[in-house]
């Protein structure tokens, strides 16, 4: 059969070598990852410290969205300890022990998820279906932290509300890279200054909530 996950190398597992390899990979970097986080969780102190003005951020959108979620219990940590407990219900292993505090937690459940690799790929029919939640997870913190990578794809914030003059709104993705202290539509070119964010947050927000009932209904 083809690999769970790249779906193109044809292995007697779930998961192919190189596959499962990146994998373990991943896995190793999160409690790293989940640290690295931190820093980004002040926008304002940020832009400071690439020597730019100290600026008051209202809404302290760009950055906190993605990071707070992935720092939140349902980020890395909530996904790290799903996982794990499926593993171990699997192999019938008793159900795994949590540590206090969240970086903790964080390094248990990878390490622990890590150690299950090679029997996730042997074994187990979820592996793809793990394996693309860890990738997932792990690009999403990533692309925070690091800052090339982060630079290419910014943090996605959501649709932009501009309305063109025969009111179609312009709903092209709003991405804030590092270092920027405003965001700007690549579309449109609408510029929003910090002091507007509060406000796009809450279009952003609106927005999403109706997209999530259409595809409910
Ligand atoms: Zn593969
Ligand atoms: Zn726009």
């Amino acid at each position: 059969m083809t690999c769970q996950l790249c779906d193109t190398t044809e292995t007697t597992d779930y998961l192919c070598a190189r596959c499962s390899h990146v994998l373990t990979e991943q896995l190793l970097r999160m409690p790293v990852l989940y640290r690295s986080l931190a820093a980004f969780l002040q926008p304002a102190a940020r832009g400071a410290q690439h020597g730019g003005h100290a600026q008051a951020v209202d809404g302290a959108l760009p950055v906190s969205e993605n990071v707070l979620d992935l720092r939140g219990p349902g980020g890395i940590v909530g996904i790290l300890e799903d996982w794990r407990s499926a593993v171990h219900a699997a192999r019938r292993w008793p159900a795994p022990v949590l540590t206090v505090g969240i970086p903790h937690r964080v390094t248990a459940a990878a390490a622990a998820l890590a150690y299950s690799v090679d029997w996730v790929a042997r074994c187990w029919p979820e592996a793809g279906q793990f394996a693309q939640e860890i990738r997932d997870v792990h690009a999403a913190a990533a692309s925070v932290v690091h800052p090339q990578l982060a630079e290419e794809r910014g943090t996605r914030l959501g649709k932009c509300p501009a309305v063109d003059p025969s009111e179609a709104v312009c709903g092209a993705v709003l991405r804030h890279y590092p270092g920027q202290r405003a965001v700007t539509c690549r579309w449109c070119g609408t510029v929003y200054e910090p002091h507007e964010w509060k406000k796009l947050r809450e279009w952003i927000d609106f927005e999403e909530s109706n997209t999530a009932l259409e595809q409910a209904s």
